[in-house]
């Protein structure tokens, strides 16, 4: 059965800076110094501005988020957010919650209308991928569900897997495209 909030969820494969997003998350490290994954690929397309501006805003503690401008992105705002480094699945879970809820009430207090979120913390951090997708979308559509803003939110995935992983779960709650 369609779910209500089948109209605000997209799920993209590939690189999420050459999204079209009002703000696209990178998942960051405590420093805001950029890094690799998907923080060197914003950073490197963002250009050297970036650094600056988040490195003023560190250090940025797991679960938590910051906001800069996009500067060279077409994306207006790059939304820093920090993911546990996977240890304990009991306390990890919340943290890496927590850093999504972090992200989206950022973005609401910018009034961003479309925001693009990777898979956070499941590349070096080490977060078991499965969980770290549950988490996402439970956490993403527990937002939307009481916050107008933002309006549309993306699921960036990487690599296949990755895809077939969430275009799986959203299928399974009625939010497949
Ligand atoms: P973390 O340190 O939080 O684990 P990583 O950057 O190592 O962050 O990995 C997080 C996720 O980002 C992984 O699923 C990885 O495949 C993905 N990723 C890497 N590069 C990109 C990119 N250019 N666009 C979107 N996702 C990316």
């Amino acid at each position: 059965m369609a779910n209500p909030l089948a109209p605000r969820i997209r799920l993209f494969l590939g690189d999420i800076t050459t999204l079209d997003c009002d703000a696209i998350v990178t998942a960051a490290n405590a420093a805001l110094r950029g890094g690799g994954g998907v923080d060197g690929a914003v950073h490197r397309a963002a250009g050297p501005d970036l650094v600056r501006a988040s490195m003023a805003q560190a250090p940025c503690p797991a679960g938590e988020a910051r906001v800069t401008p996009g500067f060279r992105l077409s994306a207006r705002f790059v939304i820093h957010a920090v993911g546990p480094i996977f240890r304990d699945m009991t306390e990890d879970k919340k943290t890496l919650a927590q850093t999504y809820e972090s992200s989206l009430s950022l973005a609401a207090q910018h009034n961003v209308t479309s925001i693009a979120f990777p898979c956070i913390s499941t590349g070096v951090y080490g977060f078991p991928a499965d969980a770290a997708c549950e988490i996402a979308i439970d956490t993403v559509l527990d937002w939307l569900r009481s916050n107008d803003k933002p309006d549309v939110v993306t699921f960036c995935c990487f690599s296949q897997q990755d895809h077939t992983r969430y275009k799986k779960r959203l299928g399974e709650l009625g939010l497949a495209e």
